[in-house]
Parts: C-alpha cells; structure tokens; sequence
C-alpha cells in the first residue's frame, strides 16, 4: 500500500529540507541570557505581527495556555471559555493542577458572547462565588471544527471584561488560519486581548513550539512561569529558525490547506449518516458527527486507516480531519472519496 494520507492533525507534518537548512544555519546563543539571536528575533518579529510590545518564545502551545493561566489567575478564581475548550479537554487536566482554578465553560460550539460572559460573571470579595478573573477565547477553535471567533464579538467579550477587572487571554495555536481566511491582520485580531498565543507546530509546519505575546510587564511575568514550568531552553535558536523561516514561507499557503478542507467537508456533507454542518468549515478542520445508525467513531477511523486515510475519532461518535502542507490537493480529494466510501459500507443495511 502507497504511504496513507495523514489527516489526524496539521502537527503531523515534518520541517521541509528549505526548513532544516534554515535550522541548521542558524545563529545561537544561551537563550537564558537572553543571548539567542535567532529567539531574539522570532520573540520580536512575532511582537511586531501580534501588534503586541513583547513575546516568548515557548516549547509547545499547552504550556503556553498554561503560562497565561498561571499569570492572570489566583488559585480559587474562575475563568470563563468556550465550549470544549482546548484548555478544559486537551491539557490533562493542568489547568487544575497547575493554577488552582476553575472553568466555566458558556456558548455553543466554542463560540460565546458578552452576554454569555456577563451571565457567568461572578464578582470579587463575595462570600460565596469563586471570582471570576480571566476570559480565554480561542480562535479557531479546534474542537469547534476550525471555526473563526466572529471579531467583533471578540472585541464586545474583552471590552465587557475590562469593564469588570477581568484579564483576556486569547489560545490563537490557529489564528494565522484565522487571520488568512478573514484576510485580516494578526494584530487586527489580537487587539482585544491582553496576552495572546500562537503556534509554530500547527499549520506553519515547525517541528516544535509556540509564542505568546502582550504587554512588557506581562511577557516579564510568563518569563518566570515558563522556567517555573521548566520550559526555560539554551540555544532554542534551531528551534526558533523553523518558526522565522515558516513565517516567510507558510502563512500565505494556508489558503490550500482551508481549500482542501472544504472540498473534504463537502463531499462528506453529503453522504447518509454523516452529520456535518459545513457552516463550521471555515479553514482546515473538518469535524462530523456518525448519526445513530452508524458504527461509532472508533470503527470508521479503523476502517479508513485499512483504506489509507488516517483521521481522529473526537469523541464518541465524532470524527476530526485537518488538512495542512504535507498533504496535497489530489490527496485530498482521493481521501474524500475514501472516507465517503468507507461511510457508505460501513451503514447498517436498510437503513
Ligand atoms: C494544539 C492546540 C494547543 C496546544 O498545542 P501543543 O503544542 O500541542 O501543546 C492549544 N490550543 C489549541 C486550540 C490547539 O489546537
């Protein structure tokens, strides 16, 4: 059988030869003096993109989220998210262990509004209520099927949560899918929120990290929490070089990889038993749900692997496929007319 099609995640891709050469070549220095260029440079040209004052350079997207946590919470506070946060599911539960608090999860499908914010808001110094201190919005929103955070709702969360002494933090592992698919700047979306993260290992196709940006003094604050956390590095520079190169080379093709994902949504769309809202395919995720006449998750995701596409089971009964630079538009296609295929066996007869 030829190499299966890898639709698991866009974490699955490995640094091009252009990519490695970059790595290779780059300057270093101990990064714990502040003395690697090349991190030096990414933290400032990231900064400069966020339209923030400052940024770290950090190992992965989940310590990032766990930095921003620990920096604008006390232990006891509540946060308010979206639904199926990645915070709250994919994070092994740090959040708890790591800060103390807790998660008040509002909205559909990820998406929430300052409405929503305002009705979970619960106030300091009350006797009872766990304060509520900090709002996360994330954008795209993974577990909601890569749909964009509508700006100017975002604008409205953050606003209503100044007004009420909260902190904003935005998981943005996607947000250069959001701000390609909007056309709009990074730093256009970012604006709202006092601390941001973006991810390197995600659709830009970097072997390792991610990068939070915001204020001189925060930045100062996640610098202790990431050594606290241990994800203080040396010369990260080589690490650091995927990213810089990734930022010259792989924002503007995310394009393809939302191109593709629709082309996949829409052939599934249309087969029996698959419940999928393509409303929800905005860039490179495609999430469906088996209706009850189905085989579960599991059983479709076993039965493509033995076809040669490889996709997540999310849940249950719920499938997750996410297109990125290593696969190509043909490939893509074929894996529709694979999955579509297995689907279509696999439905119980008579039904
Ligand atoms: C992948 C992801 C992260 C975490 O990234 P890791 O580098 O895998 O830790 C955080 N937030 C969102 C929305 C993600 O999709």
């Amino acid at each position: 059988m030829t190499t299966a099609i890898d639709l698991r995640s866009d974490t699955v891709t490995r640094p091009s030869p252009a990519m490695r050469e970059a790595m290779a070549a780059a300057p270093v220095g101990d990064d714990q003096y502040g003395e690697d260029p090349s991190v030096n440079l990414l933290q400032e040209r990231i900064a400069g993109l966020l339209g923030k004052e400052a940024a770290l350079f950090v190992p992965s997207g989940t310590m990032a989220n766990q930095i921003g946590l620990k920096i604008l919470t006390r232990p006891g506070d509540e946060v308010v998210l979206g639904h199926e946060a990645h915070i709250v599911w994919h994070e092994a539960g740090a959040g708890a262990a790591n800060s103390g608090v807790q998660f008040a999860p509002v909205g559909r499908g990820g998406l929430f509004t300052a409405a929503d914010l305002r009705a979970a808001y619960k106030p300091k110094g009350h006797i009872v209520f766990p304060p509520t201190t900090l709002v996360a919005l994330e954008n795209t929103h993974n577990r909601g099927g890569g749909v964009i955070f509508p700006q100017a709702e975002a604008v409205a969360i953050c606003a209503a949560a100044r007004a009420l002494g909260m902190a904003s933090y935005l998981d943005g592992a996607r947000l250069f899918n959001a701000a390609v698919a909007l056309g709009k700047s990074l730093a256009e979306l970012a604006a709202p929120f006092d601390l941001v993260s973006v991810a390197l290992s995600k659709g830009l196709g970097c072997p390792v990290g991610s990068v939070l940006a915001g204020s001189r003094e925060l930045i100062a604050h996640a610098h202790r929490a990431r050594r606290m956390f241990g994800g203080a590095m040396r010369q990260a520079g080589i690490l650091a070089a995927a990213g810089l190169y990734a930022l010259d080379h792989n924002v503007a093709r995310l394009a393809e990889d939302h191109a593709n994902a629709r082309q996949i949504g829409e052939r599934l769309a249309a087969v029996p038993g698959v419940e999928l809202d393509l409303g929800t395919v905005q860039t490179n995720i495609v999430i469906f749900h088996l209706a009850a006449q189905m085989p579960d998750a599991a059983a479709i995701v076993a039965a493509a692997a033995e076809k040669g596409v490889l996709v997540s089971a999310f849940a249950a009964r719920t499938v997750r496929a996410v297109t990125h630079l290593d696969v190509s538009d043909e490939q893509c296609r074929r894996a529709g007319g694979l999955l579509a295929a297995v689907i279509a066996a696999a439905r119980k007869p008579g039904r």
